[in-house]
């Protein structure tokens, strides 16, 4: 699983045309492309941890948050007004990127401590 993939999920190809965009639920919009290759539609969040997620990012972020910080399970779902099933999902998706995102932590870290002292003197 990859954070921002658009890759045909039927082909693999990464041709594709915008469909349409519709508004979601909660006030964003998105993307339904079609494939060059194959015709298959799909929305832009396929195959993504953003895949099929009903709730605001914020709510997300927020939930996860709580959880890092240190609020345990039971509380931060009923803090953020969630279903337990509901938090263990998002858990479970975050933890597929865990890679991704240390990843993202080591190149920050490697930027703050190496490369922006060169260019501040
Ligand atoms: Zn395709």
């Amino acid at each position: 699983m990859s954070i921002f993939s658009k890759k045909c999920p039927n082909c693999t190809s990464k041709k594709y045309k915008v469909q349409y965009h519709y508004k979601t639920k909660n006030h964003g919009t998105r993307a339904i492309l079609t494939c060059h290759n194959c015709g298959c539609s799909f929305s832009e969040t396929t195959n993504t941890f953003l895949y099929n997620l009903k709730k605001p990012i914020s709510t997300i972020w927020q939930a996860i948050n709580n959880r890092t910080e240190g609020l345990g399970f039971n509380a931060t779902a009923r803090v953020c007004g969630i279903s337990k099933n509901t938090l263990l999902d998002w858990e479970n998706r975050f933890t597929n990127l865990y890679h991704v995102l240390f990843l993202y932590s080591l190149t920050h870290c490697f930027l703050q401590l190496v490369i922006e002292p060169m260019f501040a003197s």
